[in-house]
């Protein structure tokens, strides 16, 4: 399976006479390829990264891309043939099939995997194909007997799954039984399986070709002077389309709709000018994305943005990685698209990768004015038609740039010259299930490498690992600390909550402070943001009387109380309840709710400003697919004063009215368990604030409220001091060894029984320090929420030195001591699941 590509190909005298073999790759998680057999019709027309339909299992089809072609038959089974070639041109590229091994290997999963998620299911075919009786067929052909058979059930079915005639027909190959009914023409399996992509027709009428003449024009109109209604129908079709002005308009027409939409214009007449000629009806592929935009005009960059674009051209001379780390506000989007715009002049394409939420926003409107529809998107909340557009429109050459979310690595690209990964330090980039378990940042990176692409990481707040890399040397830093439009930063302050509640100043969660400086925003008719890391009514419930507290069945966390929703909600496993009226414990009614989230804020907001206008914005009022960016139009617009929302709301937007940011609860981000949550407090504060005081006549303000004001990051983030941060951080990284210092694999042993999970977590720690050694291999231990949908799990940490270690080594053993307890007869029922670079 390392045979990609770059095999050379055979010419096609010399194979002509042989048998054809692909090796193919499966979406499947099995960990090879499965060789078939090229029926000889297909000899000359089937490439490397077609794709193909073949049978698998005994009643299952299924799409699989081709990876080599040979002629070596396998050696341990029957080859079967391929069923369908679906491709003429390849629709996966070399660079992409290299990908897929690439990553099968560093993350340790299976190429299949790694397919599975890469390939839009628009361009997969599963077994649901169905099959029906074609009801021309009449009988004398030869059939076998369980030809008949089938055929006899087809008769009293309206159609059936591959998987439903393997159940009828019992133990025979399903595929090869179907395909030889296709070929008597008695059966027919439904086309629209086979690609589940399909285009978007729209119904369209023009005027026949002769009106586009204007003197043919106007005596037609005389003509139909007897006949209004019939003239009604024309002059409204040339209100639309004024061919009198331009007559190549004529050609593309109306939508047919568009004529038909009331009932003034009679179906009949308008039926009479198309049988009469005077009007041609004709279908067009109507493309997703088919608005059209205005490229506005050049932008002109500052000083300060010009010189930070030139020194990333002139680092890339030399340096394959940039990092870019400029200030909320200082225009890195500006500095991008200058560059995107030469790279795109050179002929080479371009990927854009922003983080999930950033994408649904005013970045992609300010891209699309400079780039119009030569821009393509790819987006997670996008159908699966539109993606596919996107994936063929690559291959065609439509797109030459696209800008996308983390799976947008897996496109066609073929010649990329530059990926810019904007906000490189959100952890969204990094893919928690299923596996492969990537992080598109570096998955990036390799693809840039293979295709001698140029990577541009962008932020005002730069991972650590990114930062040091920086620092050595091996990446080139560009920095711009100057806003845009001499913009300030805003003031930052912190707000003593415990010293409030002391003197009972607070109302609710509001420091007196923050509700003053609420009240005067409001009073001035300028917009706030409110960020409450989590989301809900309140964390839990709990019972006064006896402490009970509500806990998910299935998880070992506490239940999310959602008021609007009346009930409780594990956000680990998504179990829901109703709200206990009384304590099931010792039936007390004090029930009473605990801590808070985006929901109760809101609520405490409406009582304190009664005519305040304000919304929500978290994973419970955005899952619509448009529901993210009417949020955002809507404050853009001025209808929202307060917008009150979890991280969603610190991601890339840009609001100029907005000169308030709220931050509660900063002492739970900041004492979050984990070895990033210092660098994580300071990404997301500084984010957020930098969502205020965009304008250069007035000074933002951010307010955060802390239980403990002392905290060293709080003040880093106060002086804007990413350097301060980084200096502390790294010192910490190197002292406890923790990446860019080492690497990180972590393995979670998951079973239903807790002591089948721990003997097994136990076991597999073991095995691994044999070789590894104790200090390589920390655990097992009980993640923060130990129990989820009733599997108890154990992590194994496996800390790496970067230097002098053979890594191809290291995971092969790993995986030799995952598949030693899989394999023993007490313990083969556990699942381990491998996270390669956990963050
Ligand atoms: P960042 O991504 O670095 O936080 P943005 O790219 O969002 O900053 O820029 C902040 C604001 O300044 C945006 O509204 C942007 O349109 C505007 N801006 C930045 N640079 C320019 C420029 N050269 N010309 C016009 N507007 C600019
Ligand atoms: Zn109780
Ligand atoms: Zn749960």
């Amino acid at each position: 399976m390392n045979n990609s590509s770059s095999e050379p190909l055979f010419t096609y005298s010399s194979i002509e006479e042989r048998t054809f073999f692909v090796d193919l790759i499966l979406p499947i998680p099995v960990p090879r390829l499965f060789t078939y057999r090229v029926q000889r019709e297909m000899n000359g027309l089937i490439k490397i990264g077609a794709r193909v339909i073949v049978p698998f299992g005994k009643s299952r089809v299924m799409t699989a891309v081709v990876a080599r072609l040979h002629n070596q038959p396998p050696q341990s089974y029957q080859a079967r043939y391929v069923l369908e070639l679906l491709d003429e041109y390849p629709l996966v590229t070399g660079y992409q099939l290299q990908l897929f091994t690439w990553m099968s290997e560093y993350y340790m999963c299976c190429v299949g995997e790694v397919l599975n998620v890469a390939l839009p299911s628009g361009l997969k075919i599963t077994s649901q194909s169905k099959v029906q009786f074609n009801p021309d067929f009449d009988y004398p052909e030869l059939l076998t007997e369980q030809e008949t058979v089938l055929l006899d059930e087809l008769r009293k079915h309206p159609a059936l799954s591959y998987e439903e005639v393997g159940r009828l027909v019992g133990e025979v190959n399903v595929p090869t039984l179907i395909k030889s009914l296709v070929g008597k023409r008695a059966v027919i399996v439904f086309d629209e399986v086979k690609e589940k992509y399909v285009p978007k027709m729209v119904r369209k009428i023009r005027l026949s070709q002769q009106y586009e003449n204007p003197d043919l024009l106007l005596s037609l109109l005389r003509k139909l002077e007897k006949l209004p209604k019939q003239q009604e129908a024309v002059m409204r079709y040339l209100s639309h389309v004024p061919l009198q002005r331009n007559p190549a308009l004529n050609q593309t027409g109306l939508d047919k709709a568009l004529l038909n939409q009331d009932d003034e214009i009679s179906s009949s007449s308008l039926a009479t000018l198309i049988k009469n000629g005077v009007f041609e009806t004709f279908e067009l592929i109507q493309p997703r994305f088919s608005q059209t935009y205005s490229p506005q005009g050049e932008i002109k960059l500052t000083p300060a943005q010009q010189a930070a674009s030139d020194k990333t051209m002139a680092f890339f001379a030399e340096k394959d990685i940039v990092l870019f780390h400029g200030i909320t506000g200082s225009g890195k989007t500006e500095v991008y698209i200058d560059l995107i715009q030469k790279v795109l002049a050179g002929g080479s394409q371009v990927l854009y990768l922003l983080p999930e939420i950033a994408l649904t926003t005013q970045i992609v409107v300010r891209l699309q004015k400079v780039f119009g529809d030569k821009m393509g998107i790819y987006h997670s909340k996008f159908s699966d038609n539109e993606r596919v557009e996107v994936w063929k429109g690559i291959v065609s050459g439509q797109y030459q740039f696209v800008v996308g979310v983390r799976s947008a690595v897996f496109l066609p690209f073929d010649n990329l010259g530059l990926i810019i990964v904007d906000e490189e330090h959100e952890t969204s980039y990094k893919q928690h299930d299923p596996a492969p378990r990537y992080h598109a940042r570096d998955v990036a990176m390799m693809m840039a490498y293979w295709q001698q692409a140029k990577v541009l990481l962008g932020s005002a707040t730069p991972s650590i690992e990114s930062y040091y890399q920086a620092k050595q040397g091996r990446y080139g830093l560009v920095e711009l600390f100057q806003r845009y439009g001499d913009a300030n930063l805003p003031f930052i302050s912190l707000i003593d909550v415990k010293k409030e509640r002391h003197q009972k100043t607070m109302k609710n969660e509001f420091s007196s402070v923050l509700y003053q400086a609420l009240s005067d925003n409001l009073e001035r008719g300028e917009q706030s943001i409110l960020f409450q890391n989590r989301r809900g009514y309140s964390p839990y419930i709990q019972c006064e009387d006896c402490e009970w507290i509500g806990q998910c069945p299935n998880c070992a966390v506490s239940l999310t109380y959602h008021q609007r929703a009346a009930e409780l909600r594990c956000h680990y496993c998504g179990h829901k309840e109703m709200v206990p009226k009384l304590c099931p414990i010792c039936g007390s009614t004090k029930v009473k709710t605990v801590g808070y989230g985006t929901e109760k804020l809101e609520d405490q907001l409406q009582i304190l400003f009664p005519d305040a206008r304000i919304q929500r914005m978290d994973l419970d009022t955005t899952r619509a697919k448009n529901a993210y960016q009417q949020i955002i139009q809507e404050f853009e617009t001025g209808n929202v004063d307060i917008l009150v929302g979890t991280q969603m709301i610190t991601k890339g937007l840009d609001f100029d009215n907005v000169s308030l940011v709220g931050i509660f609860d900063a002492d739970r981000i900041i004492h979050f368990p984990e070895f990033r949550a210092t660098e994580r407090a300071f990404q997301m504060m500084t984010q957020v604030s930098g969502r205020a005081g965009r304008r250069a006549d007035r000074q933002g303000r951010v307010l955060i409220q802390t239980a403990n004001p002392t905290q060293p990051v709080l003040n880093k983030i106060i002086d804007n001091d990413y350097h301060a941060l980084y200096t502390d951080e790294i010192v910490e990284r190197q002292n406890f060894n923790y990446p860019p210092f080492s690497r990180l694999i972590k393995l979670t042993v998951r079973h239903t029984d807790q002591r089948v999970s721990k003997r097994a977590a136990d076991k597999l720690r073991a095995d691994l320090a044999e070789k590894l050694g104790d200090e390589r291999t920390l655990g097992p231990e009980e993640p923060l929420v130990e129990r989820v949908r009733n599997q108890f799990l154990y992590d194994i940490l496996i800390k790496l030195e970067r230097e002098k270690i053979n890594f191809k080594a290291v995971k092969a053993f790993i995986q030799e001591c995952i598949t030693n307890i899989l394999t023993d007869k007490g313990l083969r029922q556990v699942s381990i699941v491998i996270d390669v670079d956990c963050l």
